[in-house]
C-alpha cells in the first residue's frame, strides 16, 4: 500500500489561520516536504511539530520529486507545504501533484489560506465569474501576450505582484488595458492589512509618491461586454461598405443575408444599411 500524499496550506501572514487538521497532519506524516525549511521551522517550531522535514523547491521539483514519490510508493505519508498559503497557487506543488498522480499514489489536499481568494472576496469587484493571473510571465514576448489577452477578458481579473514590480506593473497594466476599477490588498490577514479601492490611473499616481510596501494582490475589474461590442462595431464602422458585404458574400452569403449580418455587425438596422448601399450606387452611377 502507497502512501498518501498531503497538499497542507498554511498561513498567509496569521498563525491563527493554520486548521486543527494541518497541525494534526503535519504532526502524523513521516516527512514534511517544505519549500524552505529555515522559513517552515518557525512555523513547525511554533505547533510543536517534530516531523523531519526536507527541501522540495522550484530548482529540485524534477529529481527530489523522484524521490518523494519513490518514499510515497514505499507506503511512507508525506505533507506539502510551502512559505505561506496554498501549494500549488504560485508555489511549488504542480509538478510533485503530476507525479504523484501518475504513480497512482493518493493525494489530498488541506483546505487553507490563499491570498488569491482572500483578496477577491475583500476587493469589492464581482465575485461571481473571475480569473487568476497569478504573476505576469517575466519574459516580455510571453507577458505581452498576455496583457494582450487580458484585454477582452470580462471576469475579474487577480495577479500576485511583489511591491518592487508594482508601479510598473501597474503601468503596463494601463497601457495595455486602459483605466479601471482597481482593488490593491496588502498585507492580507497581518496588522496592516489594506483593501485600497482605487482604479488603475490613481494607483499609479499613488505609488509615484508612495513606495509600495508589503505583499499584495491586485484585483481588476474585468472588461465590461457593451464597451467590447462597441469597440467591435467601431472596427467594422471603419471597414468601407462594399468590403464588409463582400466579406459575407465570398463565403457564400446571399445578398440578404449579407445585409443583415452587416447591419449586425454595425449596430444599425438592415434599412439603414440598404439605404447605404443604394446612395453608393447611385454615387457610383
Ligand atoms: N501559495 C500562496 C497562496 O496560496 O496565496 C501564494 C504564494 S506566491 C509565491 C506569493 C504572492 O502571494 C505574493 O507576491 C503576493 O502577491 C501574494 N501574497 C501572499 N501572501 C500575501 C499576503 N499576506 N498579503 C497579500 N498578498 C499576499
Amino acid at each position: 500500500m502507497s502512501g498518501i500524499l498531503y497538499l497542507c496550506a498554511t498561513p498567509i501572514g496569521n498563525l491563527e489561520d493554520m486548521t486543527m487538521r494541518a497541525v494534526r497532519i503535519l504532526k502524523e506524516v513521516d516527512l514534511i516536504a517544505a519549500e524552505d525549511t529555515r522559513n517552515s521551522i518557525k512555523l513547525l517550531n511554533h505547533f510543536e511539530i517534530h516531523t523531519p522535514m526536507t527541501s522540495y523547491h522550484e530548482f529540485n521539483k524534477y529529481e527530489k520529486g523522484r524521490y518523494l514519490v519513490g518514499l510515497l510508493l514505499e507506503g511512507k505519508n508525506i505533507a506539502l507545504i510551502t512559505d505561506a498559503g496554498t501549494p500549488g497557487i504560485s508555489d511549488p506543488g504542480e509538478e510533485l501533484v503530476r507525479m504523484a498522480h501518475e504513480a497512482g499514489v493518493t493525494v489530498t489536499a488541506l483546505p487553507g489560506a490563499c491570498a488569491a481568494v482572500n483578496a477577491l472576496v475583500l476587493s469589492g469587484l464581482p465575485t461571481r465569474r473571475f480569473c487568476f493571473e497569478a504573476f505576469l510571465p517575466a519574459d516580455k514576448k510571453e507577458r505581452r501576450e498576455v496583457l494582450e489577452e487580458l484585454k477582452e477578458e470580462t471576469r475579474t481579473i487577480v495577479l500576485y505582484e511583489a511591491p518592487h514590480r508594482l508601479l510598473r506593473t501597474l503601468q503596463e497594466l494601463f497601457e495595455e488595458l486602459g483605466d479601471r476599477s482597481l482593488t490593491v490588498v496588502r498585507e492580507l490577514t497581518k496588522k496592516h492589512e489594506t483593501v485600497f479601492r482605487t482604479t488603475l490611473s490613481a494607483a499609479i499616481t499613488y505609488y509615484m509618491q508612495n513606495e509600495p510596501k508589503g505583499e499584495c494582490v491586485l484585483v481588476l475589474a474585468g472588461e465590461d461586454r457593451e464597451d467590447i461590442r462597441k469597440r467591435e462595431q467601431e472596427d467594422w464602422c471603419a471597414v468601407p461598405l462594399a468590403e464588409h458585404m463582400e466579406h459575407y458574400i465570398s463565403r457564400g452569403m446571399a445578398q440578404k443575408e449579407a445585409m443583415k449580418a452587416v447591419a449586425a455587425d454595425r449596430g444599425v438596422s438592415k434599412r439603414e444599411i440598404y439605404a447605404m448601399l443604394l446612395k453608393d450606387n447611385e454615387m457610383e452611377k
